[in-house]
């Protein structure tokens, strides 16, 4: 037995097959986990191309994991089972193993390798051809005869077997395709793989697929599977030449036709193919529809063409430029014929349509989305469909995709808007056209006012889809058009209710007058709706050239102003006064779209301004003159002054040089006897005296006027007894006046009067009124002194019928420095300033003076002394000695009031 076992050993050691012994490890479960090699023999080693002793040890997983086929399955398929054979093919290096596997107990495993030879492999797929097809394998030698006919059914043959032996298998096509033939086979000779060719004989179309091969004695010989391929050639023969026929129709089609046999090679293709994919008719004969073809759409192709008789696809196609166009597919898998019709149209331009489409889609959906205004649309139960950004977040709150499927009713919780959308719906399905509704709606617990706009939408067919809403807040629009109505009424109001026209106007029409302009104008305002140019027709002749070259200036087109005042003849022919303003109005680019202006009647305005002008101009005359009658005053007054100082130094002069002639008169009467010098001494001595009298009186009254401007002649009263002053002031001149053959009288119609007063100056008062009584009188004239009292005043009047005082200058004798005629009183020198200082004293006895005079018949003067007294001591005797001291000097005073008088005898 050990010599056998011995013997086997050495034989599978030198086996010229790959032997390998294995052990199998398994999991708990009792699957197998590894094959371990336990021993090899040399062919196996080289086989594997591996060592003996590299592999020993090693699992199969090791060995074989490189060999790219799941050789581990394989083998643990085998182990798993006892007495398995299992086999396989493998493929290394151009060279083909049959791999033999088997378990002969459990936990082992033979593994046999053999190589199988070309020879083999040949036979082999003369068996799998056999096997496959129901046609004819012949077998020829180099020499082209036939040597075997094989088939797997005798009956199917389509070719007599006697018919074939020893005939050359050119014998069996026509003439035509032999050189075809023969250079079929020396391409499968040369390649050493199978060739297929097609050729006829009497109308019987057959296919062969040629494969070359070598005998043991290494002389070539053939093998030809043919098939009959009469029908199906006949077929695409009729299929030519019906597409011959169509061929100029298909030809001149602008869409991609191309007839392909059900492998896809192309059979036929017409310009349209020619010209989109760039090849020649020719090099599309040798193309199949799928060289045409994106690589990543063929596959999809090849099922859609063999699945249905039908198919309808798009996929991409070559052009000519290198790159893919989108094409419609159209196909036909004709069974019967063994052909597909493709027909393509290009839809690049349509997928560039739907990219463009549903980019525009998007858009469209940013833009109903960025929408504030609320879009929705439903069905016609309905049912909403979709909705903007707006309606979904500010109307439910919530995302369109929970809007969509619901209804109104489900929407919104209360019934009273549920009803008024049903019943805007219900119209705009009976009424199909755009409806717009404005309604008041309260959502939330706040009111809107919500402008919606409906209207239907349909489909292809024109059937009505459903209806599309679009609702917008107008809430605020509304108030605000409210509010503008109300200030467009209070505007109007105003507008119908001043006095003043407003309008607004283009260049060539009225739009608004206000009714002003007919109570301005007197016209009515449809005459300047009806013609703009109206509204300045009724100018004033005289006014127009200037207004209307204002309209021809370019500052009045450019700038747009108007500031003018110019009168209109109302119809009745009055002239009024008319102010009129106006200021453009423009659009965006500058331009003046509108007038605005505003006319009032300033004609009251304009007579006022004139009266204001005459009046001031009369003011202006009235002023000047004023002014220059204050001048000539003040002229008269310099006059005055200078003529009174003229007269005051004439007056001065006067009595010192009859003081001197005298005094001169007096040393010459020296030589004169003493009576002589007694007489003239005595004369001179006189007129000495008179004339220091009368440097005394003029003196005293500088002097007293002096002090009454400065204030210090001031009043010294005590309460006299003035009927008794006056009386013995008049009967102390008796003398003077008897002197001037003048009569004096005194009479009074009250015995006394006590008042208060200063004595001193009413003598004063009184001896001036006197003297001048006296000296401008004549002789044989007449002065009386007439006193009377009533409650409250005593009345002193003082009369002469002397030379009198012509009328205009009875106002002036009681202003200082005037004298009434220096001619007319030439008789009696004056200063002209005592009847001013009387006056000055009456009036501070708080009584007025007045005269009285007519020219040439004589003079009254009027004093008015209020009546008063004053608390005195009870001892009043000093009043006695002032009487004397008064009455001592009363003589010089009288003397020197009257030293004005001449021929006086003292
Ligand atoms: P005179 O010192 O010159 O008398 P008066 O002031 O007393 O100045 O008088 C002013 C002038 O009034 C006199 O110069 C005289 O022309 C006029 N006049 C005054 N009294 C009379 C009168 N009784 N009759 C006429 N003329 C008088």
């Amino acid at each position: 037995m050990k010599g056998t076992n011995d013997f086997y050993k050495e034989l599978i050691q030198n086996a010229p097959c790959g032997y390998a012994y294995c052990h199998t490890t398994f999991n708990s479960e009792g699957e197998p986990v590894s094959h371990k090699f336990l021993e090899v023999n040399l062919c196996f080693s080289q086989l594997i191309g591996l060592d003996e002793s590299y592999i020993v040890g090693r699992t199969t997983k090791d060995i074989f994991s490189t060999m790219g086929e799941d050789w581990e399955a394989f083998f643990n398929d085998v182990s798993s089972k006892n007495n398995k054979t299992g086999k396989k093919y493998l493929k290394e290096l151009e060279q083909c193993y049959e791999v033999i596997a088997f378990s002969p107990k459990h936990g082992y495993m033979m593994v046999m390798f053999y190589v199988i030879t070309d020879e083999m492999k040949t036979i082999e797929k003369y068996n799998n051809l056999l096997l496959a097809t129901n046609d004819i394998i012949i077998e020829f030698d180099e020499n082209y005869y036939i040597t075997d006919i094989c088939t797997s059914d005798e009956k199917k043959m389509f070719i007599p077997k006697e018919k074939l032996l020893n005939k050359k298998i050119i014998d069996l096509m026509d003439q035509a395709y032999i050189p075809l033939y023969y250079k079929a086979l020396d391409e499968a000779r040369i390649t050493e793989k199978a060739v297929e060719i097609e050729y006829a004989r009497d109308n019987q179309w057959h296919r062969a697929e040629i494969i070359s091969m070598r005998d043991i004695n290494n002389k070539i010989y053939y093998l030809a599977a043919i098939y009959d391929i009469s029908k199906q050639k006949k077929a695409e023969l009729e299929l030519i030449k019906k597409t011959r026929e169509l061929e100029k129709v298909f030809k001149i089609l602008p869409g991609f036709l191309c007839i392909c046999n059900t492998q896809g090679k192309i059979l036929w293709a017409n310009n349209a193919v020619e010209k989109m994919t760039g090849f020649s008719k020719k090099d599309l004969q040798h193309k199949h529809i799928y060289d045409l073809l994106h690589p990543d759409d063929i596959q999809h192709m090849k099922n859609e063409m063999t699945k249905t008789e039908h198919s309808h696809f798009i996929n991409r196609y070559i052009c000519k430029e290198g790159l893919y166009h989108y094409v419609s597919w159209n196909c036909y898998f004709d069974r019967d014929e063994g052909c597909i019709y493709a027909i393509a149209n290009d839809i690049s331009k349509l997928k560039a349509y739907e990219t463009e489409l549903l980019s525009q889609k998007k858009f469209l959906r940013t833009l109903i989305d960025t929408i504030p205004d609320y879009i929705y649309y439903k069905d016609t139960d309905g049912i909403y469909l979709g909705c903007n950004k707006a309606t979904a977040e500010e109307v439910f709150n919530t995302h369109e995709e929970n809007i969509i499927g619901k209804t109104d009713k489900e929407l919104f919780k209360d019934e009273e808007i549920v009803d008024i959308i049903a019943s805007q719906d219900k119209e705009v399905l009976t009424l199909e056209k755009i409806v717009t509704y404005e309604e008041k709606i309260r959502l939330d617990n706040k009111e809107f006012v919500m402008e919606t706009m409906k209207t239907l939408f349909y489909d292809e067919n024109g059937n009505i889809s459903g209806i599309i809403g679009v609702s917008r807040d107008i809430t605020t629009r509304k108030n605000t058009e409210r509010k503008i109505k109300e200030s467009e009424e209070r505007f109007r109001q105003l507008a119908d209710n001043i006095d003043e026209a407003f309008w607004l106007s283009t260049d060539d029409k009225m739009l608004y007058i206000s009714p002003g302009y007919e109570r301005i104008w007197g016209r009515s305002c449809m005459h300047v709706y009806d013609d703009l140019k109206n509204f300045r027709k009724y100018i004033y002749d005289e006014d127009q050239e200037r207004i209307f070259s204002i309209f021809e200036k370019e500052e009045y087109n450019v700038e747009g102003y108007f500031n003018e005042k110019y009168r209109i003849v109302k119809p009745d022919g009055t002239l009024r006064w008319v102010w009129e303003r106006s200021f453009p109005i423009r659009d965006e680019n500058g331009n003046i779209v509108r007038r605005a202006g505003i006319a009032e009647d300033i004609t009251t305005l304009k007579i006022a301004e004139e009266v204001v002008a005459r009046t001031r101009e009369e003011m202006i005359r009235v002023e000047l003159k004023k002014k220059s009658m204050e001048l000539e005053q003040l002229a008269e007054l310099d006059k005055l002054r200078t003529d009174f100082f003229a007269n005051l130094s004439h007056e001065l002069r006067t009595p010192i040089n009859l003081i001197f002639a005298a005094l001169k008169m007096i040393e010459i009467d020296d030589g004169n006897t003493i009576e002589q010098k007694n007489v003239s001494s005595k004369k001179y001595l006189k007129i000495i005296k008179q004339n220091s009298y009368r440097l005394m009186r003029l003196i005293n009254n500088l002097i007293d006027v002096t002090r009454l401007d400065a204030g210090f002649l001031t009043l010294n009263s005590s309460n006299w007894d003035i009927v008794d002053i006056v009386k013995s002031v008049t009967l102390s001149v008796a003398e003077y006046a008897k002197n001037k053959e003048i009569t004096l009288n005194f009479c009074s119609d009250i015995e006394s009067l006590m008042t208060a007063c200063d004595a001193d100056k009413i003598e004063r008062i009184m001896l001036n009124l006197l003297s001048n009584a006296i000296k401008y009188n004549n002789q044989g004239g007449e002065v009386g002194v007439y006193m009377s009292s009533n409650e409250n005043e005593v009345h002193i009047t003082i009369s002469d019928n002397g030379i009198g005082i012509p009328v205009d200058k009875l106002e002036m004798i009681f202003e200082r420095f005037k004298q009434v005629d220096s001619r007319l009183t030439k008789e009696g020198e004056g200063s002209g300033i005592g009847l001013s200082l009387v006056k000055s004293l009456v009036e501070m006895h708080g009584g007025t003076i007045s005269v009285e005079s007519t020219f040439g018949i004589g003079t009254n003067f009027y004093i008015i002394l209020p009546i008063r007294l004053i608390e005195e001591d009870e001892d009043d005797t000093w009043k006695e000695y002032e009487q004397e001291d008064r009455d001592s000097s009363a003589i010089e005073r009288i003397k020197m009031e009257f030293s004005d008088i001449y021929g006086l005898k003292i």
